[in-house]
């Protein structure tokens, strides 16, 4: 059964060549699917790849990871391309921090690397679904606004 997805697409500077190279590689696997992205990596993408339609939040700095946070909290992302750079100190480092956080407590999908990504996109689930288990914080969260 396919699925349309929700999936966010973010690189720091450093590592913005590697995902828009594999974006390319799977132009046809992700067309299908609502694509979002922090303002500069969103930009990149659409202009080598014309054919996808990409929704653009802030630049990151400028609170575009915390966008994409904002739509883990509300349940509008499912899954999260985030190549980071492990070499450079980064301004928005809190605001990195807080979107990694957001993906591990609503159990959002999440690839740091191409590896990871390659296995994300590949997967069973990209094509037949996951039903998340988010952890139990998550889950009081909910009970609370409910
Ligand atoms: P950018 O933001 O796509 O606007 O560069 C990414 C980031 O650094 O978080």
């Amino acid at each position: 059964m396919a699925q349309t997805l929700t999936i966010a697409l973010v690189a720091h500077d450093a590592r913005k060549p590697d995902l828009v190279s594999w974006v390319r590689d799977h132009e046809s696997d992700l067309s299908p699917h609502s694509l979002v992205a922090t303002g500069t990596t969103g930009g990149l993408i659409q202009a080598a790849c014309p054919s996808l339609k990409i929704r653009r939040m802030n630049s990151g700095p400028l609170g575009g990871d915390q966008q994409l946070g904002a739509m883990i909290a509300e349940g509008k992302l499912d899954m999260l391309f985030f190549f980071t750079d492990p070499m450079t100190p980064l301004p928005h480092d809190v605001d990195v921090k807080a979107l990694t956080r957001l993906s591990v407590l609503y159990d959002i999908p999440m690839a740091c690397n191409r590896a990871t990504a390659e296995f994300l996109i590949t997967s069973r689930h990209f094509v037949d679904g996951y039903e998340r288990q988010p952890t139990d914080a998550t889950l009081l969260a909910q009970s609370v606004n409910n």
